[in-house]
This record gives structure tokens, C-alpha cells and sequence, in this order.
């Protein structure tokens, strides 16, 4: 099943995990220090996870600059929508900016135009029979 996380909050977690995952590579490498070879093999290992955490970060505030604010209608905080819809940053709140879906039960998949489309069109077509 899906976590029901804001977006947002579930990437920079993602990332913090890998930070974390990375130094307990290291430090298991600690125990090996008197084979050079595989010491340094750990700290290899322990810095790729590292680096893409910094990726990630970075990707983050690229996406953050398009991410829409807005204030969630049940705990009155502002919150960050990213795609069409989310879940609030605080109260887990699904989201959505989409007038089409108001209302409509909550699927990540609306976040795919093609499904999203697919979806509206059924909609429409239900409602005109
Ligand atoms: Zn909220």
C-alpha cells in the first residue's frame, strides 16, 4: 500500500535515509581497516549513497521552485502541493488543485496526465447519460 505522505516530505526522507545508510557503510569499514583494499571498498561504497542524497536534495529545491502553496482547508497551514494532487505537508490532508477532481476520491494516479484525462473523460461521459 502507499504511504500517505506529502511528497515533499517523503523525497527529503528518502534522502535523509540514504545519508544515514551511507554512514553505516563507513563505519562498518572501521572493522576492516587493516585490509586497505577493503576499507577503502566501504568508504566507496558508504559515499555513492551520499552523493545521491546531495542529488536528491538538490533535485528537491529545483522541483520546490514549481510546487504550488497553498492553504490546506483542514488544519489552515499553509502547505505545498507538488503534481496535481497531494497530501498535506502537516495533516495528511489529500489535496488537490485540480477543479475536475474536487471532490472525487483520492488517487495518486491523477498525478498522470493520460489517466488523469482518461479519468475526467469518463466522468463527463457518466454525467451526460
Ligand atoms: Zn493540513
Amino acid at each position: 500500500m502507499e504511504r500517505k505522505t506529502n511528497k515533499i516530505k517523503r523525497i527529503r526522507g528518502y534522502a535523509l535515509a540514504m545519508v544515514f545508510a551511507g554512514l553505516i557503510i563507513m563505519y562498518l569499514g572501521v572493522f576492516f581497516r587493516e585490509i586497505t583494499w577493503l576499507f577503502g571498498l566501504f568508504i566507496l561504497l558508504g559515499f555513492i549513497p551520499m552523493v545521491l542524497s546531495v542529488i536528491i536534495y538538490f533535485w528537491v529545491g529545483i522541483i520546490s521552485a514549481r510546487v504550488i502553496t497553498v492553504e490546506c482547508p483542514n488544519c489552515e497551514r499553509p502547505t505545498r502541493i507538488l503534481g496535481r494532487v497531494d497530501y498535506c505537508y502537516f495533516c495528511k490532508e489529500p489535496l488537490t488543485i485540480d477543479k475536475e477532481l474536487e471532490g472525487e476520491e483520492f488517487n495518486l494516479d491523477y498525478n498522470v496526465q493520460h489517466r488523469r484525462d482518461k479519468f475526467v473523460a469518463e466522468k463527463k461521459q457518466k454525467e451526460d447519460q
